[in-house]
């Protein structure tokens, strides 16, 4: 599937601009990835995290889907924090990091103008999404950050059949299809960090409870 995915050009407008994003002055001279961004990690682990889309300057330069931008750090630092990873940082695709137990991935894998993928690409890419879930049969958890990626777990699970009827986003709360139980916090932007919609010590909290679940 890596291969397909990354050669994916469905979605025209999201080719473009992953491919002629303008790099900014503080990557300037650097090679941008400028494809899709696969999904990564333990394909046997119990949980699996669901981010947005790759971001202009992170995941579309580094490769590496929550690789190398503000949303990344902030993340892996709280999954390291809560055992689920195996370093605090996400710099770079050869920087050594390793999910525990746990496989990461974007509802859409290619970087959005403004992070915002139209409804017509969210539905593009559920494709990719579909065949994540199926080759990581040992999952048991979801972890969808934000409402963006907990529509497309929805749309996931009721296309394949599951009842999916008045389950809603909550911060920090989770909802339940048989055999797997999905939890829902705010994304990690810097705008949900820097306003203190999302809190550390709460998000933290529910990775820790995640963890517990998962069985670890
Ligand atoms: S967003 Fe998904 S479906 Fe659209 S071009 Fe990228 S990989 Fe393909």
């Amino acid at each position: 599937m890596y291969k397909q995915v990354i050669g994916c050009r469905k979605c025209p407008r999201l080719v473009d601009f992953r491919e002629n994003v303008k790099i900014t002055p503080r990557f300037d001279g650097e090679k941008f990835w400028r494809k899709p961004v696969p999904g990564y990690g333990d394909t046997k682990g119990h949980l699996m995290i669901v981010g947005l889309a790759p971001a202009a300057s992170g995941g579309n330069r580094t490769g590496r889907i929550f690789t190398g931008d503000k949303s990344a750090e902030y993340l892996v630092s709280a999954l390291y924090e809560a055992g689920l990873c195996s370093q605090a940082t996400s710099t770079s695709r050869n920087d050594g990091l390793r999910y525990i137990d746990s496989y990461i991935t974007a509802a859409v894998k290619c970087a959005p103008p403004d992070n915002k993928p139209t409804r017509e690409e969210q539905l593009n890419c559920l494709v990719y999404l579909d065949a994540e879930f199926l080759c990581n049969d040992d999952l048991n958890c979801i972890l969808a950050l934000g409402h963006f990626a907990f529509r497309s777990i929805l749309d996931r699970f009721k296309f394949a059949g599951f009842e999916t009827k008045g389950m809603k986003f909550k911060n920090g709360a989770y909802c339940e299809i048989p055999g797997i139980r999905i939890y829902t916090s705010y994304h990690p932007t810097p705008r949900n960090v820097n306003t203190g919609r999302l809190k550390r010590m709460e998000f933290v909290g529910m990775l820790k409870e995640i963890r517990k679940y998962m069985g670890q």
